[in-house]
């Protein structure tokens, strides 16, 4: 049957090809009390999810038969199978279930716990890591239980064509399916600006989320087409519908391979003011989009994506190859890294602590600095790599002024280190920080004092100037660029800025969005950083905009609190 799904997209284009679903990013485990005469059955259920998982393991087993991963692999699963028919499992949950009459999900969990003490008792550093192994054997049993389904090496029928159908899936998560080469990404929950949405964009491939039930309603291996412009899925679509979609993905094509052509050409305005159009990043295998869309430089290196999806840190020798990778390859182009922004949606792997307000919490800058090991190994790694390359380092989500103070002196200490251990670095490294609190936006003279550049994050800046989280889908209504709050502070912090000579840019996604590019020229923003295929057609908007036109009505935008009028204004810059 053919039906339409309506969600958010948030990676342009249009992607055709067959459903692939995969299990949720964070499973949640109800607990009730079942019936005397019903434990049988409960514990018949438990049976069932272990075999369901045995057949998994099986299945990847035979699904990897070769390269060089495969003697690791087949350990690891080795291991699981061992965890999986390990009794003190099994047999300890269906005894609970027995005892207590609790539901096996409950009953898997709480011998989950049981297993995971002992484990931290043990004095062996390689025995108490194997805890993570029974986790992820627990939770695989758990998705098993909640019907969740669980891996299946995609159908080679449709080899080449797999859209990934998730309930939700984690900024880590979609790393890890950054190689599997899926042509769409849904997922029923998501926002425009959560992380998970930005990684998406910067695989470049059409992506829609916030689809609600999605993952219910497709069914492994329906023929689907995604228009990641609108935010539409249509599943199971007929012959002509097919046609009419598959011209216009080749219409689609055919325009973006006009645009390359803008490659080499600079990105100047049509009264001579040159921009600058930067790029994001999250990791140095991102760097061939960069290149091939012709970014004058890096704007946001989203470093913490190093930190995601492992069990231990990354090492300064490990991140210094990664910092001077990227440096090389930009070849003297500017390198802007930003220290890692970890905690709220993007954590370290093993992070217990979940608190009721993580974006308001330990974050970015703030975990930096209560981490000070964690962030010395990070600074001595970027200040080395700084010889490398027109380096700056980038602080995130300052809110205190306090906060640019602590960072500056442990960047002199990291830079003493260096020159103890006798190892050069750039002297002048250029240090700059994220506007992203409304506070700093608001105390900008402070700040401006003490760094050599800004960026504004406008993804956060909205999410904190409107107390709308940026994650949650209820509220995603209220997640408004276009609110005069947003656009006062964002002109002002540009205004304040240029008027003291120091250089600002945007590397939120309004940098990218060209509905504002016309907007942002007139308040005067000349560096622009996005996810690199959007390059190209912003630098194709810049072309044609003249800064004397659009500057007074730019101004009066930002003035104007209605916002029907502030649309008509807009729609007026824009033609
Ligand atoms: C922002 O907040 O706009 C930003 C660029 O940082 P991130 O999206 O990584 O929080
Ligand atoms: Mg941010």
């Amino acid at each position: 049957m053919s039906f339409i799904l309506h969600g958010i997209g948030v990676s342009g284009g249009i992607a055709i090809g067959h459903a692939h679903l995969t299990a949720a990013a964070t499973l949640e485990v109800m607990h009730y009390l079942i019936p005397k005469n019903q434990i049988n059955k409960e514990i018949k259920r438990l049976d069932q999810a272990f075999a369901t998982v045995r057949a998994e393991f099986e299945a990847l087993q035979s699904s990897v038969t070769n390269g060089p991963a495969l003697a690791e692999f087949s350990a690891f699963l080795e291991l699981h199978h061992m965890i999986l028919d390990d009794p003190t499992l099994a047999e300890a949950a269906r005894g609970i279930i027995a005892q207590t009459q609790c539901n096996a999900e409950w009953a898997l969990t709480q011998q989950k716990d049981a297993l995971l003490a002992q484990f931290e008792a043990i004095d062996d550093a390689y025995l108490r890591e194997r805890k993570t192994d029974v986790e992820q054997v627990v939770k695989r049993i758990l998705k098993a239980l909640l019907g969740y389904p669980g891996y299946h090496p995609p159908p080679s029928k449709h080899l080449g064509d797999h859209i990934l159908v998730a309930h939700d899936l984690s900024p880590a998560d979609i790393m890890q399916y950054k190689p599997h080469q899926f042509i769409a990404f849904l997922t029923d929950m998501g926002s425009l600006t959560s992380h998970t949405a930005i990684v998406a964009r910067s695989l470049n491939i059409p992506s829609v989320v916030a689809l609600h039930h999605a993952h219910q309603l497709i069914l492994e291996g329906d023929s689907l087409i995604v228009d990641g412009n609108l935010g539409v899925i249509i599943v199971n679509p007929d012959k002509y519908v097919l046609d009419e979609y598959r011209l216009r993905q080749s219409q689609l094509e055919l325009e973006k391979q006009k645009l390359k052509r803008l490659k080499n050409v600079k990105a100047v305005t049509l009264d001579g003011t040159g921009i600058d159009l930067l790029a994001n990043i999250e990791l140095p295998g991102d760097l061939e989009q960069v290149k091939e869309n012709g970014a004058t430089g890096i704007g946001l290196f989203r470093s913490e994506f190093l930190f995601l999806n492992r069990d231990d840190l990354p090492g300064e020798e490990e991140q210094f190859e990664a910092y001077r990778a990227v440096a090389t390859e930009m070849n003297g182009k500017p390198v802007t890294i930003r220290t890692f922004d970890l905690g709220a949606d993007k954590n370290l792997k093993h992070t217990t602590q979940i608190t009721a307000n993580p974006a308001l919490g330990l974050r970015a800058i703030r975990l930096s600095l209560s981490e000070p090991q964690m962030f010395h190994t990070q600074l001595r790694a970027i200040l080395r790599a700084s010889l490398y390359g027109q380096i700056k380092i980038l602080i995130p989500m300052l809110s205190n002024v306090t906060e640019v103070f602590q960072t500056l002196l442990l960047i002199d200490r990291a830079k003493q280190a260096l020159h103890n251990d006798g190892i050069d670095f750039d002297e002048h490294i250029q240090i700059g920080g994220m506007i992203e609190v409304p506070a700093a936006a608001l105390s900008l003279e402070a700040f401006l004092q003490k760094l050599d550049f800004l960026s504004i994050g406008t993804n956060d800046l909205i999410q904190y100037t409107l107390a709308v989280d940026r994650v949650d889908d209820t509220v995603a209504y209220l997640y408004d660029p276009f609110h005069p709050a947003v656009l006062w502070l964002i002109s002002r912090v540009i205004q304040m800025a240029n008027r003291l000579k120091k250089p600002v840019s945007i590397c939120g996604e309004m940098a990218g969005d060209i509905q504002f590019t016309r907007l942002l020229l007139g308040i005067g923003l000349t560096q622009f950083s996005m996810y690199p295929a959007q390059i190209l057609v912003v630098k194709n908007e810049i072309l044609k905009s003249n800064l004397p036109d659009i500057t007074p009505l730019a101004h009066k935008i930002i003035r104007t609190i209605h916002p029907e009028k502030m649309h008509d204004l807009l729609a007026k810059l824009n033609s």
